[in-house]
Parts: C-alpha cells; structure tokens; sequence
C-alpha cells in the first residue's frame, strides 16, 4: 500500500458538473489543491478549483495531459475514456477504477456484468442489430423502456413502448444506435445506496436513500429509506458485492427498484458521487465528497453514521421560470434549511442548479419542511401565475 498522499498534493477531478464542484469543496476543506478537467470553461467545478484544464473533448491524449498535472485522478461522471484510465492506473490513482467505468458507462455491458453476479435485474435483451431487434419483438410481452446502452441520464435516451411497431420505431428515432430493451418493472419504491471502498478493499455503506423522481429526474430524497432493517441489510449487501466485485475505489451508488414485498432489483450503477447522496453533507458523519476524497488519497474511510434523519430536495431551472426566485422567503421561514447552489447561469427546465437539505428527528416532518421551503422560493410567482390564464411552462 502507498502511504497516504499529503495535504498539499494536487487531486484531479475529470467532469466540470457540480459532483465536481462539490468535491473540490471537500477537497480543500482537507488542504488538497484540485485540478479539475472540463470541457466547459465557466463550469460549476471549475469556479471553485485550483486549477482548471479545458479540453474539446475527454479522450484518451489529454487525459495523459491532465494526469501529469495531479497526483491522482478521479470522476464526477462516467462518461470517461475507460482505456486511458487503466494506462494512468500504472502511475497513479486512478479512482473509481477502468473496469468500473467501462461496467457503468454502458447499459449492455451493465446487465450483462450483474446478471453475471447473479443480482436480480428487470427483464432485458440488448438491441444492437436488426436482428437483436426482430428478436426482441418476438419476446415483448407488455408495456417495456427502450433505453440506449451508452448516454443516457436522467430519462434521456429513454422511450416507453407498449408495442412491436412502438419499439421499432423508438429505436429508429435513436438513430439505431445500441440500446436495451428493459420489461417496466412495477415496483413500490425507488431507493439507493451508496458505499465507498478503499483500495485496501474496506468497504463501508450508508444508510439507504427513499428516492422520488419528476419526470425522470430525482427530485427529492429522505433518508433513513423507511423500509425495514431486513430490506435495508439487503440492498447494503448487494451494493458491497457489486463494489467488490467491480473493485471500484471510491463511491458507488446502486440504484434499485423496490417491489411492494420489499425484493429488490438493481436499476443502474453510478460509480461516483450522486445526487441522492447530497444529504449525506449534514446528515452524515462523513459526506459522500468527504469520502471520495478519503479514498483517492488513501486516508481511512469515515464513519458513514446518520446524525440525523434528513430530507433533499433539487432545485431544478424550472424554478427560475416565473423570474429569479424569492432567496429570502425559504430561509427567512426555515432558519435551519442548508441551501446548495452550483453556480449555474443559465437556467433551463429539467437543469440541476441547486438543492436543499433539511435535518429533522423525524423524517416525515423533514421532507415537509424541505417541499415547504422550496415552494416559498416559487410561491409569488406561482401566485401571479394562478390568478392569470398563463400556463406555467
Ligand atoms: P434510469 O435512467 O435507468 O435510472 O431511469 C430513470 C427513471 O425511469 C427511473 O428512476 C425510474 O423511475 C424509471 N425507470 C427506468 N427503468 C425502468 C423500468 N425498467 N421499469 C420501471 N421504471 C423504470
């Protein structure tokens, strides 16, 4: 094992989102200087580095360019040149680790990979070809997601289909590019678990995450996930066996489908910090950024113990839509509500642009106070919108 890296060293992040962001924040907090790669100069993450290296793309030449610049590398999303990770491993950390990213970064080589573990998965069959597509037809027997195999986020690269013509023509619409075939799984709940492992393989997990989505996209988060101890001991067990299994170091969220008597199926895997986890910054002993940066520099992973039952919910640009929203009413009505904001100028309905984060004993009254406070960040214009005949968007 290396000795630990030194406060003073410099970490590189690949990914300019506010992941990134956060973990530069996390970062310094530990007296580390971040480099961060982006491909967006004004990005969220780098405003807050050290340093930044802007490049037109993450290909595999500039991220040995980048690399030389750090001590050690790790992501804020998948989408990374998995073989250049693995050259760069000879060196230096390279954290989650390529065979990680190469899992997660494509869905065909994802289900593949845990229906290998013997993890239960939704129904599924890769459609690459026209002749995966013919056979895929044959076996639709109801309504099914059509997902493309490399990415996608946040319900994009997704289309519902009910029937043979439907798929067809979905997959068509993808420009034929490879996809899955998912069977819509009807499930009771959405959760997650994140758990972070050291190179020396110490694996520790959080408490479980109960996950509500709009539109495809999280939009609010409560944890502790009210599901039981034997349900939760499970979904802790199944994403530890993936971490090992991937040897990631670093985070892994597993994201699941809760059946209503409480099995689970594995949805997808994000080996890298993620947005249900946020809560993790007040909630827990040790924060998901705390935690990355834990494991890349090789300290001791941190006691991943809830403080406090907590509630997040994401600030989306849509909240901007009526005009700048009200910064004073939320904080003014909850003088314990921790806001998050990234950065981001511009906007855009379905944008991530901040979140909010509430500590309550109990959860319940957490999750109210956190939708209470972000409604009041709205609630003048959704008035003026009510009394008009104008749409909201
Ligand atoms: P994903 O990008 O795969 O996480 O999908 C985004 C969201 O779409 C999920 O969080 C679910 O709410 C929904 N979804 C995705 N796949 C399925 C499925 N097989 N069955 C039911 N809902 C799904």
């Amino acid at each position: 094992m290396r000795p630990p890296l030194a406060p003073g060293a410099t970490l590189g992040v690949i990914g300019g989102g506010q992941l990134g962001r956060m973990f530069v924040h996390a970062a310094q907090r530990l007296g580390y200087r971040v480099a961060v790669w982006t491909i967006e100069a004004d990005s969220p993450a780098a405003a807050a580095a050290d340093e930044s290296v802007v490049s037109d793309a993450y290909d595999a030449a500039s991220l040995r360019r980048f690399s030389e610049r750090v001590q050690a590398v790790t992501v804020e999303f998948e989408n990374v040149s998995a073989a250049a990770l693995r050259v760069l491993a000879k060196s230096q950390p390279a954290n989650p680790g390529w065979r990680a990213i190469r899992v997660a970064q494509n869905r065909i080589r994802e289900k593949s990979f845990l229906a290998g573990l013997g993890v239960p998965v939704a129904p599924w069959g890769p459609i690459r070809t026209r002749d995966e597509l013919h056979l895929a037809q044959s076996a639709l027997s109801g309504p099914s997601i059509l997902k493309t195999a490399a990415l996608g986020y946040d319900g994009r690269g997704q289309a519902r289909v009910a029937n043979r013509d439907e798929l067809a023509s979905a997959w068509h619409k993808f420009s034929e590019v490879p996809c899955v075939l998912e069977g819509l799984v009807e499930f009771a709940a959405e959760v997650s678990c994140l758990v972070a492992r050291g190179a020396d393989g110490e694996c520790v997990a959080y408490p479980v995450f109960l996950n509500e989505h709009r539109r495809h996209i999280l939009d609010t988060t409560i944890c502790p996930a009210p599901i039981g101890p034997l349900v939760t001991a499970r979904v802790q067990s199944i994403a530890r066996e993936i971490a090992a299994a991937l040897g990631v170091v670093g985070l892994l969220t597993v994201e699941f489908f809760l059946k209503s008597d409480g099995s689970p199926i594995v949805n997808e895997l994000a080996p890298r910090p993620h947005n249900s986890a946020h809560l993790t910054i007040e909630a827990c002993a040790t924060s998901q950024f705390e935690q990355q940066v834990r494991a890349l520099v090789g300290l001791p992973l941190g006691s991943t113990r809830l403080r406090s039952p907590a509630a997040m919910a994401n600030l989306l640009g849509d909240c901007w839509q009526g005009g700048e929203p009200d910064w004073a009413a939320p904080v003014a009505r909850d003088r314990e509500l921790h806001v998050h904001m990234y950065g981001k100028t511009d906007a855009k309905p379905g944008r991530k642009m901040g979140h909010l984060t509430v500590l309550d004993s109990d959860v319940e009254v957490a999750l109210s106070r956190v939708l209470a406070a972000r409604s009041a960040l709205t609630a003048r214009y959704d008035a003026a919108f009510s009394a008009s005949d104008v749409t909201r968007p």
